[in-house]
């Protein structure tokens, strides 16, 4: 029932990702919740396919690369500019789960000047994905996510504790973006991210769903 990523987002023109969306993340950042989900954006060339054999290289020379494992939605009916929560809720198709790969200090130092976080964010293969699963009978608040260094658990967070559930997200981010079929949305990563070296392994999944497992160089 899986299906190759490269098939299911063969459409694929941009990943919507969701910032501090779960409380606990947003402390370890020493940084503050906000009312509505902050908002960033991963192009084609970020997206790799371990599964099908894309080898993963860390970006070097730009400081910590940081695991963030997320929960990410396939939009299997393409979501026009203003939709509302009623309108898209037969609009997610899939779902796999996604590393939202982030050069850390980069990010530091885009926050302290006030810059944007594109390069910190949006790095060639700054975003592998697993094997896509269907949607169907799957509830996106009731999942468990984990994501493992070397066999050694660094994050494991229940999508319960989302400040901003999915139909809430695909509304505000449709006040923005269309999204088109095989856009992904990444929906915010739990507490414990941390760096990953060259060399060392990443499981990541949703539990009882889908994994991926992946080994950076
Ligand atoms: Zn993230």
């Amino acid at each position: 029932m899986a299906k190759a990523a490269s098939t299911a987002l063969a459409g694929f023109t941009k990943a919507i990702c969701v910032g501090r969306n779960y409380a606990a993340h947003v402390a370890e950042m020493g940084a503050k919740s906000t009312k509505t989900p902050v908002l960033f954006m991963k192009p084609r060339s970020a997206l790799r396919f371990p599964a099908e054999g894309d080898s993963l290289t860390l970006p070097r020379g730009h400081g910590s690369v940081h695991h963030e494992v997320e929960l990410a939605l396939v939009v299997g009916k393409a979501i026009p500019l203003g939709s509302t929560a009623a309108d898209v809720a037969d609009s997610i198709s899939g779902v796999c789960v996604a590393l939202d790969m982030t050069l850390r200090d980069a990010q530091w130092e885009a926050k302290d000047a006030g810059k944007p976080w594109t390069v910190a964010k949006a790095f060639d293969g700054s975003l592998p994905v697993s094997e896509v699963v269907s949607a169907a009978g799957i509830d996106f608040g009731a999942l468990s996510i984990f994501c493992e260094v070397d066999g050694v658990e660094k994050q494991r967070g229940q999508t319960s504790d989302m400040l901003h559930q999915v139909p809430e997200l695909l509304e505000h981010i449709a006040t923005f973006f269309s999204l088109e079929e095989g856009d992904l949305v990444l929906t915010g990563t739990p507490e414990g991210v941390g760096p990953v070296e060259p060399g060392q392994r990443v499981r990541a999944g949703i539990e009882g769903v889908v994994e991926l497992d992946v080994t950076f160089e």
